[in-house]
């Protein structure tokens, strides 16, 4: 049996993992979060709102899955790496916003950190038992989300309606907005860049409408491994939960003949600003990956609210970031005062109401 805690129950990635943890009858559901949505009963303990990690501590999982959205699920992520317990990772902006602290924290803890993000999964799978100088570039591909291909005066007028109709995946708002942006590549990129260990410049990423071909990995002698699948979640949910059982799922193999097509091309990164802002962000290091996610933070829940437009997002964020002190990262606190000045800094670059 395996005693799992699920973080972010309520959310599109939580509703996934229930389905995969009710296949499964050696998965315990033991502990359930939301942020605000009632979930009276679907664990032995709930918690709503709140210290995650008090929920933690009462739960003894034997694996979290953190799939809260945003810089709330940090406490979670440090404190499952600090235990040694096994977390599964779908709450990238912890990952983002304290990659060193994190990986700190896992080298005392010894546990184990399998990424649930599908790219980030796909990666993982593609690098596992490889030396790493036998690697030469990771490739990360993005779906381009509703907009790709068109110009910045084609997206002058785009509303979150038109945001949030994703050609691919189907998932929370925020991450759909962040896909729509290109900033959840952006994100996606320091993950990688963290959880694999690889520098910047060895981390490439490509728009693939189709969202066949989760990652790319290429070796030094030219081969260059690639892992495919439909896009559905509950693949990379069920590889984190049931690792290293890898159990069966419902999503069908996937058919070939009925016509798949592998297209591949460069994003257009002075549209689609927030990706170049983000491996900027990473590069610099220090506190500007979390300044970076917390002024995104602000300017997509402005965009849903209508308060913003959509490529003001991306000027929010580059006047945030800036201006932000960019410090170390040396503990949560110095976390915590990066992500309040920054969302300061974003919300002064809102326009007035
Ligand atoms: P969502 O908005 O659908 O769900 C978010 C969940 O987090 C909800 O259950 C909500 O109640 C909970 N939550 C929010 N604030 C909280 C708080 N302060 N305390 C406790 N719970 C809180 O989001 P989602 O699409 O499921 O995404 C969740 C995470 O997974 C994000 O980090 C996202 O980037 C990542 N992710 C999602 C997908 C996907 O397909 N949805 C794919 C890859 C990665
Ligand atoms: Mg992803």
């Amino acid at each position: 049996m395996k005693r799992i805690a699920l973080l972010g129950a309520t959310g599109s990635i939580g509703r996934q993992a229930l389905e995969v943890i009710e296949a499964h009858p050696e998965l315990e559901l033991v502990a359930a979060a939301s942020g605000s949505q009632p979930i009276d009963g679907l664990a032995p303990l709930t918690q709503v709102g709140g210290d995650l990690t008090e929920l933690l501590e009462r739960a003894e999982p034997d694996l979290v899955l953190n799939a809260v959205v945003g810089f709330a699920g940090l406490p979670a992520t440090l404190w499952a790496l600090e235990h040694g317990v096994e977390l599964a990772l779908a709450n990238k902006e912890s990952l983002v916003v304290a990659g060193d602290l994190a990986l700190e924290a896992r080298r005392r803890g010894g546990g184990r950190l399998i990424p649930v993000d599908s790219e980030h999964s796909a990666a993982f799978q593609c690098l596992e038992g490889r030396a790493p100088e036998s690697i030469d570039t990771l490739v990360l591909t993005a779906s381009g989300g509703p907009f790709r291909g068109r110009t910045r005066d084609e997206l002058e007028d785009v509303t979150p309606e038109e945001a949030l109709a994703h050609p691919t995946w189907s998932m929370g708002p925020k991450i759909t907005v962040d896909s729509a942006t290109l900033a959840n590549k952006g994100l996606e990129l320091i993950e990688a860049h963290f959880l694999f260990a690889l520098p910047y410049e060895r981390i490439e990423v490509v728009v693939h409408p189709a969202s066949i071909v989760h990652a790319l990995v290429r070796l030094r002698d030219g081969a260059a491994l690639a892992h495919l699948g439909y896009p559905d979640m509950r693949v990379p949910i069920s590889y984190a939960l049931t690792y290293p059982e890898r159990a069966a799922t419902p999503i069908p193999p996937l058919d070939l003949a009925s016509g798949v097509t592998l297209e591949f091309h460069a994003p257009d990164l002075e549209t689609f600003s927030l990706l170049s802002l983000a491996r900027e962000a990473g590069e610099r290091g220090g506190t500007y990956p979390c300044a970076f996610n917390a002024a995104n933070e602000v300017a997509v829940a402005a965009f849903l609210d209508g308060q913003l437009w959509f490529l003001g997002i991306a000027d929010v964020v580059a006047d945030a970031l800036a201006a932000a002190d960019g410090g170390a990262a040396r503990d949560l606190d110095d976390l915590v005062e990066a992500d309040a000045q920054a969302r300061r800094l974003a919300e002064r670059g809102l326009p007035v109401a």
